[in-house]
């Protein structure tokens, strides 16, 4: 393949910009903002884009997290600074009774358990697991 042949001019200029419109709407679309948040109409746009931007950051360190349990251990503590700074965007008091560890990638604590107990702040650390446990790694 020559390197000519990638190149066609655009032939409807209006098209193009039709398709970047679409890419935009699309973003917009794939936001990860709670619309159905009951704090959501108190948040000025600058608010909405944090979370969302949070929400995305939450969503890539989940996603690198969830390759091996040593590195779901190093990104823990930002993961779970990047919970607390959602609560404070959204209004609330950090409390970190409502961070629901035990959904983080390779956590091996409680689901079940933990899920009834929340939001009581009672929950249960298996010492076994590579993220929360005291077992050396
Ligand atoms: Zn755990």
């Amino acid at each position: 393949m020559s390197k000519g042949s990638r190149q066609r001019p655009v032939e409807n200029p209006q098209q193009f910009e039709n398709n970047w419109e679409q890419i935009f709407n699309k973003k917009k679309v794939t936001k990860m903002i709670n619309k159905a948040h009951p704090k959501y109409e108190d948040l000025t746009e600058e608010q909405e884009e944090s979370i969302d931007a949070l929400h995305q950051v939450r969503n890539i360190l989940e996603k690198t997290a969830s390759v091996s349990p040593d590195l779901a251990k190093k990104l823990y503590r930002l993961w779970y600074e990047n919970e607390m700074t959602l609560q404070i965007l959204w209004g609330f008091i950090p409390d970190y009774t409502l961070i629901k560890y035990w959904n983080y990638p390779h956590c091996l604590c409680p689901k079940l358990d933990n899920d009834d107990a929340y939001p009581t702040g009672y929950y249960v650390v298996n010492q076994g697991c590579p993220v929360h446990g005291k077992a050396v790694t």
